[in-house]
C-alpha cells in the first residue's frame, strides 16, 4: 500500500545496483550512449513481447573479466530467435557483448542481450517489421540479493510447455510478473509454480533444487526452463534430475533456487514450511561461486574470456 511518506522514504534508501543509469550500449550494429538509443512506438515487439533475450553474467577473474556459458545462453537465444523469425548471429552477438563490457570497464557485470522485431503496422506477422538487437551491461545485479528467500506456491500456472516453449522469450515473462506481484503482495519473495498435478515447475526466474538426507535433486519439469546454471550445478555435484511434489519439497531438508542472476538462493521458508539452515547449499553456492571466478580449473572452459 502507498503512504504519503512512501516516496520520502524510499528516497534515503541507497540506489539499487539495478537503477544505476546505462553507459554505453550495443544498438544494433555498434556501441552508442544509452541515452541515444531510440524505437519506434508501433515497435511490434513493444505491444506483443515479440522478442527474445537472455540473462548472462561476467565475473572478474584472476585472468580478466570472462563471461560464464556464454555460448549455451547464446544458443538458448539463437532456438528463441529462430521461433520468432528473427535473425540471429551468435558470433556476432559475442562480439557485440565483449565490445559492451569492455566499453562499460565492468568486471562482475549482469549482460542483457536483447533481439526484437520493430517498427511496422499493429499485425502480427513479424514480416514487414524491423529487427533490432541490443546488449546492456550493468554493475552485478543480484536480483535475490543474496538472502535466504521467502516462498510461495503461487495460484498462477506456469505458460505450459504446449502453449509457450520454455525459452527467454519476453512476452512469456508476463507470467513471471503476474506470479511475482501476487507473491509479493502476500509478503513473499519468490513465487513458486505447481502444475495441475502438484508437481513442482519452477520459480519465476530460477530453478529448483532439493536436498534430502544428503541427495541433492534437481527438479525436472516439462514446462520449466531448461536453466544453465542448473545444468551447472547438475554437472558439479552429480545432483539426479527428476519430477518433484509439492509434498517432496515440502519434506526436504533443504530447498535452493538457482539461476543467472540468483546464482544459488537457499530458500527459508516455503508458505508455512521453515526451513533450517542449509549447508549442502552453502557449500555448492561457494564451489559455483569459485567455477565462475576460474579458481577451478577442471571447470574453465565454461569462461569465455570478455
Ligand atoms: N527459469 C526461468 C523462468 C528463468 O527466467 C531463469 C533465468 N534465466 C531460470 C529458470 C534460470 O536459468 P539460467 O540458469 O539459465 O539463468
Amino acid at each position: 500500500m502507498l503512504s504519503q511518506d512512501g516516496p520520502r522514504r524510499a528516497s534515503r534508501l541507497p540506489p539499487l545496483p539495478q537503477a544505476q543509469p546505462l553507459a554505453r550500449v550495443w544498438f544494433d550494429d555498434r556501441l552508442i550512449g544509452a541515452a541515444d538509443a531510440r524505437i519506434g512506438l508501433t515497435t511490434q515487439a513493444l505491444h506483443y513481447g515479440s522478442g527474445v533475450f537472455e540473462g548472462i553474467r561476467a565475473y572478474a577473474t584472476r585472468d580478466g573479466v570472462a563471461v560464464f556459458r556464454l555460448p549455451e545462453h547464446l544458443e538458448r537465444m539463437r532456438i528463441g530467435a529462430a521461433l520468432l523469425g528473427l535473425a540471429f548471429d551468435p558470433a556476432l552477438a559475442t562480439a557485440a557483448i565483449r565490445a559492451t563490457l569492455r566499453a562499460n570497464g565492468h568486471g562482475d557485470a549482469y549482460v542483457r542481450p536483447l533481439a526484437w522485431s520493430g517498427e511496422g503496422d499493429f499485425g502480427l506477422d513479424v514480416a514487414g517489421h524491423s529487427q533490432h538487437f541490443m546488449v546492456a551491461t550493468t554493475p552485478m545485479a543480484v536480483h535475490l540479493a543474496g538472502a535466504r528467500t521467502r516462498m510461495s506456491v503461487s495460484p498462477w500456472r506456469r505458460n505450459p510447455a504446449r502453449s509457450l516453449p520454455p525459452l527467454k522469450l519476453c512476452g512469456g515473462y508476463v507470467n513471471s510478473i503476474l506470479a511475482k506481484a501476487e507473491a509479493k503482495a502476500r509478503g513473499f519473495d519468490e513465487a513458486l509454480y505447481l502444475d495441475a498435478d502438484g508437481r513442482v515447475v519452477e520459480c519465476t526466474g530460477a530453478n529448483v533444487f532439493m536436498v534430502r538426507d544428503g541427495r541433492i535433486t534437481a527438479v525436472a519439469h516439462e514446462d520449466a526452463l531448461p536453466g544453465i546454471t542448473r545444468d551447472s550445478l547438475i554437472a558439479l555435484s552429480g545432483a539426479e534430475a527428476r519430477e518433484v511434489t509439492l509434498a517432496e519439497l515440502r519434506e526436504a531438508d533443504e530447498v535452493f533456487l538457482c539461476g543467472t542472476a540468483a546464482e544459488v538462493a537457499p530458500i527459508s521458508a516455503l508458505d508455512d514450511r521453515i526451513y533450517g539452515d542449509g549447508p549442502v547449499a552453502r557449500e555448492l553456492a561457494a564451489l559455483y561461486a569459485r567455477v565462475v571466478r576460474g579458481a577451478e580449473s577442471a571447470w574453465s572452459s565454461w569462461l569465455t574470456a570478455a
